[in-house]
């Protein structure tokens, strides 16, 4: 070989060489991203597990938090608050009601017609609009002015045909925020929660709001009761089925409800009802407990809440918040390694990425991930391979199983509290030899994670039997509610006027 060419055969080799050694580098930079990933998944996981032990933890937490928000006033993060409804519809009540409930993603109006039999319930014209985004930072006037003025339209289409022409419309209003009860028919807000900020509302009266604006408008409606949407709820199950003693709400926030023994709620001494018993309402939301297993992803969502420090248990387990823990995993993700690509400024953006897009990916069933891959792309991440598609779907399951879990065990804290969940109650040492006679116990629950994300249902359901046990939870019936909160406040009405 001349010397030229030896040259030449030596360059090629030292060549080959460095190729290769680009190749194995990039590979191992590759594999150590990909650790990096899976360390972050790792992490997470472990931070939300919730094994059955740790549940019953959070169960006898929340019982023990709602005895002492029973107790007295601010002797718990868990409001208690009364509702001064101490009878609930019966199914006897007759005529024609309205709703209007303001919840935290839409607002709705129906029209319920009542023929004096349980059976005879027509619920007719349901309206659901989204609420327009500008109006949660608006003012009282103009959110009430909305309002009315979406009533007034309302009333408008039902033309001539309504048998409520030319008398005074009974209108429940159904407001899914913490209000301070004088009565069933007013109540001053206690303070926002999902997102909404109209400070100068704290303090007032909503159902007074409300109808100063109907009177504004001129509209002949009268606004007969404030209702809080798990009040609703449990209205409209209890007048399908009385043993309905707990209403649960998991939509854009989360909220509970159940009838409480009068003699129980401490705080006010001599309360006296005709049943012996009022509607509590929780504001569960904010119920808070070490046992909870929090998150650096929790903790940086709510830092940069317009909330913070409040509402802890709402932003583990309802619809506004699961997407955006979905969103800060991935996040880090894409931060501490280029496997999402470069960082998508979309990505960074708080919510953008919803709960309806985390049921859609989590549940999605092609053999490519197409939606996970779909929904990635709005998100501003393009061409990931399928084993990364992977991941995300494995952090929607892990959100979603601990939001579901926390759920099942926040139901098994009510039913423990008021003595349904078989062991006698947290007051009692009776053992679980001694139980009494297990009441066949309903729970009507509403909202749209609980109707729309089967696999947050399915998590909760399963964990309620693990926490219950399968023979206690055979008492206990989960019952859904299609529209419950809206559709019960008019029956709960009715059953004022009757
Ligand atoms: P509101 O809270 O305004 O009363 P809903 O009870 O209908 O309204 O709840 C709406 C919320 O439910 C949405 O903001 C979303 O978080 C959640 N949600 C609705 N549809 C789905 C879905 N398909 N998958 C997961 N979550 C959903
Ligand atoms: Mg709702």
């Amino acid at each position: 070989m001349g010397k030229v060419a030896v040259v030449f055969a030596a360059a090629a080799v030292v060549a080959a060489c460095s190729v290769a050694a680009v190749m194995v580098g990039r590979r191992m930079r590759s594999r150590r991203k990909w650790r990096t990933v899976v360390g972050i998944l790792k992490e997470f996981e472990d931070a939300c597990d919730t094994p059955v032990g740790r549940l019953r933890q959070v169960v006898d937490a929340m019982a023990v938090e709602m005895h002492a928000g029973l107790a007295s006033e601010g002797g718990s993060k868990l409001k208690m608050l009364l509702t001064f409804v101490d009878g609930l519809p019966n199914g006897t009540e007759k005529g024609t009601f309205y709703a209007l409930h303001l919840g935290g993603t839409y607002f709705r109006i129906l029209r319920v017609h009542l023929g004096g039999q349980r059976s005879y319930l027509d619920v007719q014209d349901v309206e659901r609009h989204p609420i327009p985004s500008h109006l949660m930072n608006s003012t009282s006037e103009v959110l009430f002015n909305f309002l009315a003025f979406s009533l007034e339209r309302f009333i408008e289409k039902e033309g001539n045909e309504s048998d409520s022409q030319g008398v005074r419309r009974e209108l429940a209003f159904t407001f899914s925020f913490p209000v301070k009860h004088t009565s069933i028919f007013s109540g001053v807000l206690i303070k926002w929660t999902k997102g909404f900020k109209i400070s100068e509302m704290v303090g007032k009266d909503i159902a007074e709001c409300l109808q100063g604006a109907l009177n504004r408008r001129g509209l002949d409606m009268h606004v007969a009761a404030l209702v809080n949407d798990t009040v609703g709820a449990l209205s409209l199950g209890y007048y399908h089925d009385p043993d309905t003693v707990i209403a649960v709400i998991f939509g854009t926030g989360s909220n509970a409800c159940y009838l409480e023994r009068t003699d129980a709620i401490i705080k006010c001494q001599g309360l006296l009802t005709t049943s012996g018993s009022m509607v509590v309402n929780m504001e569960w939301g904010n119920f808070w407990s070490s046992h909870l297993p929090r998150t650096s992803y929790d903790i940086e969502l709510d830092a940069e809440s317009s909330n913070s420090n409040d509402m802890g248990f709402e932003k583990m387990i309802s619809g506004l918040y699961l997407g955006d823990i979905v969103r800060r995993v991935i996040l880090r993700m894409s931060q501490g390694s280029d496997i999402f690509g470069p960082t998508s400024s979309v990505l960074s953006e708080p919510y953008v990425l919803r709960t309806n897009s985390v049921s859609a990916m989590h549940e999605d069933d092609t053999p490519d991930l197409e939606e996970v891959a779909r929904i990635l792309k709005d998100l501003g991440v393009s061409d990931v391979p399928l084993k990364v598609r992977k991941v995300v779907v494995k952090i929607c399951d892990v959100v979603t199983r601990r939001a579901g879990r926390l759920a099942a065990a926040g139901i098994a804290g009510i039913l423990k509290k008021i003595g349904r969940d078989g062991s006698g109650g947290i007051t009692s040492g009776r053992s679980r030899n001694e139980i009494q006679m297990q009441k066949r116990t309903v729970v009507a629950v509403e909202g749209g994670l609980y109707m729309n994300y089967n696999m947050f249902r399915e998590y909760m359901e399963e964990a309620l039997v693990e926490i219950l046990g399968e023979e206690v939870s055979q008492y206990v019936v989960v019952k859904a509610m299609e529209d419950g909160s809206s559709i019960g406040s008019a029956l709960l009405v009715a059953s004022l006027q009757s």
